[in-house]
């Protein structure tokens, strides 16, 4: 089934132009990831699991979900709330700084949004997506129910898939983030984390360790990014190095793990190789990192994947 659902938070992104001016665009981890699998992948269902307001930003971030072919059929919307915000300044140096609105977004709702119908329309064989990004926008008090729906679903044939993506401002304490991580990985067939996720939190600092850590798991396959390190994969039994080639001028990291995580997913639920699928994913982030933004243009983003063969 060549279905998957990235579920979490999608925001407005305000960019300083300058001083009376914002160029507004949309961005969010997961929303990050499904475009770029899309673009990778048109044959593969890919599909948004959020909560927006009834705004006007709302409205348009919705079209902008169909018009990147993105399912919305779990997108829901809140009466009151609306979708969070951030702003990106870059100063004089070049450096960046971001502000954010989204303590009370209405992606916190989601889990309102669950009764117990809405597990029952994932089916076997298709995948859920879900980042550190993700449980930390859950409300607290809505994620013992959240590991329920997660239950559900593996036990309906649902492939779970975790990238930690740690935001340490996202969480009340590192403690609450670990034992959220640590049932994620516990939940997860696919795990995808980044050492950098882990380095804090857990104390691990190389992608060796970062698979030690994750085989108790019962994982199916562990895919560590590492910058323009190696990316380190474990499945069948089997570890397998994967060379970066680094690029030389890189202008904005955002988002390089998400095109990863995207394009891998794509070529994963396409059949191919854990060898052709990093090297897929790892072109598509190297494409993405040479272009300001979360999103990169869509033109020579195709260009450098037609390169590779997509
Ligand atoms: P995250 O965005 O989660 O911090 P990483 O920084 O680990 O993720 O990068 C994810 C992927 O992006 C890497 O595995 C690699 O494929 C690619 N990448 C990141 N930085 C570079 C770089 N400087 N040169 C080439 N590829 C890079």
């Amino acid at each position: 089934m060549n279905k998957i659902f990235f579920l979490g938070e999608c925001m407005v992104e305000l960019r300083a132009i300058d001083d009376d001016t914002m160029k507004q665009s949309f961005a969010g981890d997961v929303y990050n990831s499904a475009v770029y699998l899309q673009r990778c992948f048109p044959t593969v269902t890919t599909g948004m699991v959020t909560a927006l307001g009834r705004d006007a930003l709302s409205e348009k971030m919705i079209q902008r979900f169909r018009k990147a072919s993105l399912d919305t059929t779990f997108v829901f919307q809140h009466p009151e709330k609306v979708p969070g915000l951030y702003l990106i300044k870059t100063d004089a140096l070049g450096e960046r700084s971001f502000t954010y609105w989204r303590n009370d977004s209405a992606a916190r709702q989601l889990m309102g949004f669950f009764n117990d119908d809405i597990a029952d329309l994932f089916n076997a064989g298709e995948y859920l997506f879900i980042s550190g990004i993700s449980l930390a926008v859950i409300a607290p008090s809505d994620r013992d129910a959240f590991w329920r729906f997660l239950d559900k679903l593996k036990s309906r044939g649902v492939n779970i898939v975790f990238d930690p993506n740690y935001r340490a401002r996202l969480w009340d304490s590192p403690e609450q983030a670990k034992l959220a991580f640590e049932q994620a990985f516990t939940l997860a067939d696919i795990a995808l984390p980044g050492v950098e996720d882990l380095e804090v939190l857990f104390n691990i600092s190389d992608a060796e360790a970062v698979i030690d850590f994750c085989t108790p798991f019962k994982l199916q396959e562990i895919v560590v990014k590492n910058g323009p390190d190696s990316v380190l994969t474990y499945a069948n039994n089997s570890l397998l190095k994967h060379p970066i080639r680094p690029v030389s001028n890189v202008i904005d990291t955002t988002s390089a793990g998400d095109a990863f995580n995207g394009v891998y997913l794509g070529a994963r639920i396409e059949k191919r190789s854990i060898v052709d699928a990093v090297q897929l994913a790892a072109c598509a982030a190297g494409t993405v990192i040479q272009h300001p933004g979360a999103i990169a243009p869509e033109e020579p983003f195709r260009t450098a994947m037609t390169a590779v063969g997509i």
